[in-house]
C-alpha cells in the first residue's frame, strides 16, 4: 500500500517537474513575469481552444482535445460535434450554439463575441467543433475575431469527415493506382459571395473530389462536373452520418449519384473518383456483425458501459434504458458492522461487481480498509464480479463458480464439502434472491449473514427516445440481463408491453432471465450458454 502511495507520489512530482520545467522555459524566453502572465503562459485563463471534435465516432477525438475538454470550464459546441464528448467536461459550463429543431444556429457573430466574452472572464474556453475547426468549419472567422480582440488562442486539429467518412466507408482517400491528389470542396459556398471561386473546368479534370455540405446541391454538382467533362460514368459515392452506427452510404456513377443518393439527408460527404470503387473490397465498417442494428440495453447506468461500449464496437446503434437505478444501502450501519467483523467469517460472497465497488466504498468511508476482510475467502459470481474483486479490493478469489448463477455457487460449495460449521457473509443487493442462504443452511453452515450492500430500484420512466423508435420499428432487439430488468422494462412499457415489444427480439443472459420472460409470455430470441455479457452478445450476434 505504502509503495502505491510513494509510487504515485513520484508520478506526480515527475508531472510537476515537466510543467514547472516547461514553464522555466517560457520564463527564460520571455524574462520576468508577473502570476498573472504566468497563469496564461501556462494557458490557465482566458485562452479558447478550437477543438476539432472528430466527425462523429466519439473515439476519433484526439487525445490533446479530450485533455482540454477535462480541464474546461466552458465548452461551447455545434451541431456536428457529437454531445457524448460533453462527458469529458461534466464540470464545464456546456453552451449549444448549432441548430435547434425549430430555430437557427446562433449567429456567428453572436458565437464570436460569446467566446470572447467568456475568455475575458478568465475561462478556459473549449470551443467544439465537428471535424476540424478549419476545414470547412469557420475556425478562421472565428480565430480572426478572437486575434482582434487580442484573447489567446490555440487549434487542436480534428480529424475531417472528408477522411474519415471515406474511411469508414472502405474508400481511401489516395491510392497509387488512381489518384495522386485529392480535393476538398464546399457545395456551399458563402450566399453573399457573388462570385464562386470554384473552377468547374478544372474540377471536372481531378482524379478525385470530395463534396462537403453538398446534399441540395448533388444534382447541381454531377451535372456540372459532367458539362465540363468528366466521365458520367465516374465511380461516386454519397456518405451520411459517416463513422457514426447510423451510417449511409449509396455508390452509383456520377451520373445517376443524384437520384440513387435522393434519400440521404444532412450530414453528407460526396466522393468522386475510381477509389470509390475499392470500397467494394474494402467496406469493413458496415459489414462488422451488428452494423444497422438498434440495441435496448436495460442494465443500470453504472453497469451499462461494457455492454454498450461492446455492442458498439460489434457495429450497433444502442439506446440505454436503465431499468434499476442503483441506490446507497437501506442501512449503511448494518453494513458497517458487517465489514468490520468479516474477517471472522470464513467466507465472503460477492454477486455482482456493483456489490464489491459497494463494499470497497463503505470500507473506505467507515475509516477501513481491505483488511478488514481478514483471512476469509472470497467467491464470486461471475468473471466480472471475480475481476472487480481483484481490481478494487486487491485479493484473488477463491472460488468462481463454473454457471455465472446463485444456483452454481451452491452447488460448487457443497460437493466440495465447504459448507458445514462454516460461516458465510454474504455481500448483495437488497433484491437479492434467497436461494443461496437457503442452499447453505440447508447443506448445515454455521452462520449465514446476508447484507444488502445497495438497493436497487425500478426507475421511474424509459426515454422518450426509445418509445418512440419501438413505435416506429426501428428497435432490433432489447438485451436483459437479470430478471429484474424484464420486470421492470415491462411494467414501465405498461400493459400492452406484449404488443409493443411484438416485433423486437429480446436476449437473456441466463436461465433465471429466461424462465422470467417466459412467465412475462415472452419468448427470448437469443439466450445466453455462458452466462455473462460475452455469452449474451455471442448469442445475438450468432442469431444473425
Ligand atoms: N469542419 C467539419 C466540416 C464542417 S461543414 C469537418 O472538418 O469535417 C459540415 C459538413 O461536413 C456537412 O454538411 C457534411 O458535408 C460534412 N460532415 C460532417 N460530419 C459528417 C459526417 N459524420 N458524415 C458525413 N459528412 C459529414
Amino acid at each position: 500500500m505504502l509503495l502505491c502511495g510513494e509510487a504515485r507520489f513520484a508520478g506526480a512530482g515527475l508531472e510537476f517537474l515537466a510543467k514547472t520545467s516547461r514553464l522555466i522555459g517560457h520564463i527564460g524566453v520571455k524574462g520576468y513575469l508577473s502570476l498573472g502572465e504566468v497563469l496564461s503562459v501556462t494557458g490557465s485563463v482566458g485562452t479558447v481552444y478550437l477543438v476539432g471534435a472528430g466527425p462523429g465516432d466519439p473515439g476519433l477525438l484526439t487525445l490533446r482535445g479530450a485533455g482540454l475538454l477535462e480541464q474546461a470550464q466552458v465548452v461551447v459546441y455545434d451541431q456536428l460535434a457529437n454531445p457524448r464528448l460533453l462527458s469529458y467536461c461534466p464540470q464545464a459550463q456546456t453552451i449549444y450554439v448549432g441548430k435547434k429543431a425549430s430555430e437557427h444556429a446562433m449567429p456567428q457573430e453572436q458565437i464570436n463575441q460569446l467566446l470572447i466574452e467568456k475568455a475575458r472572464a478568465g475561462n478556459r474556453v473549449v470551443r467544439l467543433k465537428g471535424g476540424d475547426p478549419f476545414v470547412f468549419g469557420r475556425g478562421g472567422e472565428e480565430c480572426e475575431a478572437l486575434a482582434a480582440a487580442g484573447v489567446r488562442f490555440e487549434i487542436v486539429p480534428g480529424i475531417t469527415a472528408g477522411i474519415a467518412a471515406l474511411a469508414y466507408a472502405g474508400i481511401p482517400a489516395t491510392h497509387r493506382d488512381f489518384n495522386s491528389t485529392f480535393t476538398l470542396v464546399t457545395g456551399h459556398e458563402k450566399p453573399e459571395q457573388s462570385a464562386s471561386d470554384i473552377q468547374w473546368p478544372v474540377l471536372a479534370k481531378l482524379p478525385c473530389l470530395v463534396f462537403y455540405m453538398g446534399v441540395g446541391s448533388l444534382g447541381e454538382i454531377c451535372r456540372k462536373l459532367i458539362e465540363h467533362g468528366m466521365s458520367p460514368d465516374t465511380p461516386a459515392a454519397t456518405i451520411q452520418w459517416g463513422t457514426l452506427p447510423q451510417q449511409k452510404t449509396i455508390t452509383s456513377t456520377l451520373s445517376q449519384l443524384p437520384q440513387a443518393a435522393a434519400a440521404l439527408g444532412t450530414p453528407a460527404i460526396t466522393v468522386v473518383g475510381k477509389v470509390v470503387a475499392l470500397r467494394q473490397a474494402l467496406n469493413w465498417f458496415e459489414k462488422r456483425p451488428l452494423f444497422g442494428r438498434t440495441i435496448v440495453v436495460t442494465r443500470t447506468r453504472q453497469q451499462a458501459s461494457e455492454l454498450s461500449q461492446r455492442l458498439t464496437e460489434l457495429g450497433a446503434q444502442v439506446i440505454e434504458a436503465p431499468t434499476i437505478e442503483l441506490a446507497p444501502p437501506p442501512d449503511p450501519a448494518a453494513v458497517d458492522a458487517a465489514l468490520a467483523s468479516a474477517g471472522q467469517f470464513d467466507w465472503i460472497v460477492f454477486t455482482s461487481a456493483n456489490g464489491v465497488a459497494s463494499a470497497r466504498d463503505r470500507l473506505l468511508a467507515s475509516g477501513r480498509d481491505v483488511r478488514a476482510l481478514g483471512d476469509a475467502k472470497i467467491a464470486a459470481i461471475g468473471d466480472v464480479t471475480a475481476a472487480a474483486v481483484g481490481r478494487l479490493l486487491c485479493r484473488n478469489v477463491d472460488l468462481c463458480p463454473a454457471r455465472f448463477i446463485a444456483e452454481g455457487l451452491a452447488e460448487e460449495f457443497v460437493e466440495r464439502d465447504l459448507v458445514r460449521g462454516r460461516r458465510f457473509l454474504l455481500l448483495r443487493a437488497d433484491i437479492a434472491r434467497p436461494l443461496l442462504r437457503e442452499r447453505l443452511i440447508e447443506a448445515g453452515a454455521a452462520r449465514v449473514e446476508d447484507v444488502a450492500l445497495y438497493q436497487s430500484q425500478p426507475a421511474r420512466s424509459l426515454p422518450p427516445g426509445l418509445i418512440q423508435a419501438l413505435e416506429a420499428g426501428n428497435v432490433h432487439w432489447i438485451t436483459f440481463t437479470s430478471s429484474s430488468t424484464a420486470r421492470n422494462f415491462v411494467d414501465l412499457l405498461g400493459a400492452d408491453y406484449a404488443a409493443k415489444l411484438a416485433a423486437v427480439k429480446l436476449a437473456s443472459i441466463g436461465p433465471i432471465t429466461t424462465q422470467t420472460l417466459l412467465d412475462l409470455k415472452l419468448q427470448p430470441a437469443a439466450a445466453a450458454e455462458q452466462f455473462n455479457i460475452s455469452g449474451l452478445i455471442d448469442a445475438i450476434v450468432k442469431h444473425r
